[in-house]
């Protein structure tokens, strides 16, 4: 893993262009090629879905075309609560007092049996790492819609402990920011600020010991790098608040920052 890495958002496509052929060559040979792949995929992909058919990872129906990830059904059901487009808003209000904190958000009510527990859920214990980059993407556009986040210059992620990445196999809160970074083309700082005490599960404990839990578990290794510059702080929950406070009290050695938090959903 590098020490750190900076991710443009800008999308690298392949040209299928072949540049020793001639004009004719080209055309006939690639809709030759064209045929023969498109025949062959689309009856591969056909039977590969009659038999593995893909299915929504809140509540298990068949997708059907043009769903992704999450059937209509559930889409409908994670509508975003609007915290973007107004400050003072409770994302906010709980985050209050964070050092340099310009502007926060939460997009989605996290709430128990709920759909968006569900999406959550599979972002993160079962390795739908698809849906975490869907899910920033749509995380990105709710941000744009206000402008209040228009002047963030770096995507910065809420790390995760090595031993955790190593367990679940990513960490879904990069995920989201590289979901991001498709819509915002920001910068993604990975690996600057860094978690370096392991902290058992902050679901699994009561929230009296969370604060003193991650106090103190977060740092940044290269301060400079950030200098100057608006950070947007990512992870996927809002709880108490206690993560992003550690990791804001870690970002407040950088000199000169702004600091902004966007998360994907807020309990309550
Ligand atoms: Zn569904």
């Amino acid at each position: 893993m590098k020490n750190e890495e900076l991710v443009s958002g800008e999308q690298r496509v392949a040209s299928g262009e072949h540049p020793c052929a001639s004009a004719t060559q080209t055309f006939k040979h690639s809709n030759v090629q064209a045929f023969k792949h498109s025949s062959f995929f689309t009856l591969h992909s056909s039977f590969i879905q009659v038999l593995f058919p893909s299915t929504c990872a809140a509540c298990g129906r068949v997708l059907t075309v043009g769903e992704e990830q999450l059937c209509l059904h559930c889409l409908a059901d994670i509508a975003s609560l609007g915290y973007a487009d107004f400050d003072d808003n409770p994302a906010e209000r709980q985050l209050a007092g964070l050092p340099h904190l310009v502007s926060a958000s939460a997009m989605l009510a996290y709430r128990k049996e709920s759909t968006v527990q569900k999406v959550v859920h599979s972002m993160k214990f079962r390795g739908n790492s698809e849906l975490c980059l869907m899910m920033g993407r749509q995380l990105a556009l709710d941000l744009h819609r206000g402008g209040r986040f228009d002047d963030v210059d770096l995507l910065v992620p809420v790390p995760l402990h090595w031993l955790r990445r190593l367990s679940r196999g990513y960490n879904q809160s990069l995920l989201l920011c590289r979901g991001m970074a498709e819509v915002l083309h920001l910068p993604i700082s990975s690996g600057n600020l860094v978690r370096h005490r392991y902290t058992h599960k902050q679901s699994q404990q009561r929230s009296a010991l969370r604060s003193s839990n991650v106090e103190g578990a977060f740092s940044v290794r290269h301060p400079e790098k950030l200098a100057s510059k608006h950070l947007l702080l990512v992870d996927d929950v809002l709880t108490t608040g206690a993560t992003l406070s550690a990791c804001a009290d870690a970002l407040s050695t950088i000199p000169n920052i702004k600091l902004s938090v966007a998360t994907l959903t807020m309990a309550g």
